[in-house]
């Protein structure tokens, strides 16, 4: 059914493509933007009227990278980096049901939209193997509260206690059997799955789409890496991938490929317009050149690589080097809190400790519009991230009575300075109001939370064996990739320690 057109008048757009916060109306029909014009522009008699004045309105911030398994896992740890993490897999993922999956995309959603996030590329995890039914769970998760996706099963077919190099070896006798016996499943099964999941996805592109997530070009075999790629390019889907996230990464990329991470995609043919790379810490300016010159995107997460002490990524430079930049959380397992306005301000904040010379630092400008338009073209969405006329309307109301604009100087600075998400008043998605008033339209919060306490107690018991293990392996994994993180690499993203460089 078609709801009659709205005109919203008297708000103050801000517009991070055209640095211009300017006051206009925007008509909005069947989803559409259909026109932006000037304050009393004439608009259809059935019109609703919106009236957004004092507010200021962006176009819906868009999260490039986050997992939704991973809203389970929040506060579980404040110890561990990205090996160590992978490590976890088993206690973090383990024993979900569909319900599960279902309940832990929704917080995330829940999270995201309140906090002035319309879509978001989520790579989303199973264990043993992605379903069908699984995915749809996730993906009905975002139905339901209103917000746009695009979902990656998350997979891998080589172990990661392999792909580093050495670290098998490391661990005793005991520890070796425990991963031996875990069972994955092999590389041709997967794919197997995957084209299945691909021809029967049940959601329109345009609102849940699907997309193929090899999660780790190290934790991939070459077959199995072209193989979700072949996936995605017969289906026309877009893939994403964790590249480059960590210095143990690149030190390891070298010694199994004789080459960089981005080298060895290249040389299968895997980069192009439809990837995305999630992180791009460790990228040097080679393989950000590279990555530019084929179109594709990266996604920054600040937040997440500074928690898991991964370094520092460099936005001035991948700009410089032509890549589309984006950016996003990344899982609440390591980040740890769905807040875009927090991950757009820290990507422009971390170019400060970069250079002390101001030019190179990153603007409000571009780190808004990375965090919209440029998460966008990661996302494969070219209709999400801007205000302009034919795009989705997928927009974000802000309170200018809020603290955050006390005074109002310059809202494109204060937007990505000063904002933090408590000035969202309303949030519309697809022309459809999503948070009124601070408060979720479609979905109660309240009686999400006994479901996700009782789901909690259950996995806790379930995974306790998995958590003692992880505990058992902490010490030998976090200290040997350590180490390996000691080698001298030509690429620096750590902060004050050139000793470990
Ligand atoms: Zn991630």
């Amino acid at each position: 059914m078609q709801s009659p057109p709205q005109i919203i008048r008297h708000g103050l757009v801000l517009r991070p493509e055209e640095d211009s916060v300017d006051r206009k109306d925007i008509l909005v029909i069947d989803g559409r933007i259909a026109e932006v014009g000037q304050p009393g522009m004439a608009a259809p008699p059935d019109a609703i009227l919106v009236d957004a004045s004092d507010q200021l309105i962006h176009p819906g911030l868009v999260n490039g990278h986050t997992h939704g398994h991973g809203h389970y896992s929040r506060g579980l740890t404040d110890d561990i980096t990205l090996e160590l993490i992978l490590a976890a897999g088993p206690w973090f993922a383990g024993h979900r049901t569909h319900e599960d999956k279902y309940l832990s995309t929704a917080i995330g959603a829940a999270e995201m939209v309140l906090k002035g996030c319309t879509a978001c590329y989520d790579m989303f995890m199973e264990l043993p193997t992605p379903t069908l039914d699984g995915l749809t769970a996730a993906g009905q998760a975002y139905t339901d509260i209103g917000m746009r996706a695009v979902i990656a099963p998350m997979v891998a077919d080589y172990p990661f206690f392999r792909a580093i190099p050495g670290l098998y070896e490391a661990l005793p006798a005991p520890l070796q059997k425990e991963i031996d016996g875990s069972g994955a499943p092999g590389g041709e099964d997967i794919l197997k799955r995957l084209a299945e999941i691909a021809r029967a996805w049940p959601f329109a592109q345009d609102r849940i789409a699907l997309a193929m997530g090899p999660t780790i070009p190290l934790l991939c075999t070459d077959a199995f890496m072209k193989g979700c790629v072949s996936i995605a390019r017969e289906h026309g889907l877009m893939i994403q991938s964790h590249l480059s996230e960590s210095k143990v990464q690149e030190i390891a990329a070298q010694r199994r490929y004789g080459m960089s991470l981005t080298a060895h995609l290249d040389r299968l043919d895997i980069l192009g317009p439809d990837l995305s790379a999630a992180h791009g810490v460790w990228l040097g300016d080679e393989d950000m050149a590279r990555l530019g010159d084929a179109g594709a995107s990266v996604v920054l997460n600040t937040g997440s690589n500074m928690r898991l002490g991964s370094g520092l990524p460099h936005m001035r430079r991948l700009l410089d080097k032509g890549v589309n930049v984006g950016i996003g959380t990344d899982a609440s397992s390591c980040s740890d809190n769905q807040n875009m306005y927090e991950a757009m301000r820290l990507a422009a904040y971390v170019s400060h400790v970069y250079d002390n010379d101001y030019r190179q630092w990153v603007s409000s400008q571009e780190a808004a519009q990375a965090a919209t338009e440029g998460s966008a073209q990661a996302l494969g969405m070219p209709n999400i991230g801007k205000v302009a006329a034919g795009y989705y309307a997928d927009l974000v109301f802000l309170d200018l009575s809020w603290i955050h604009y006390m005074p109002l100087r310059n809202a494109l600075n204060q937007f990505v300075q000063a904002e933090d998400s408590t000035g969202v008043l309303h949030v519309m998605i697809d022309g459809k109001w999503v948070v009124r008033e601070r408060k979720l339209v479609n979905f109660d919060l309240a009686h999400l939370r006994p479901k996700v306490r009782a789901a909690i107690d259950r996995i806790d018991t379930l995974t306790a064996t998995n958590r003692a293990v992880f505990r058992q392996m902490q010490p030998i994994v976090g200290t040997y990739c350590a180490g390996l993180a000691c080698e001298a690499h030509h690429v620096h993203r750590f902060a004050g320690m050139p000793g470990r460089e």
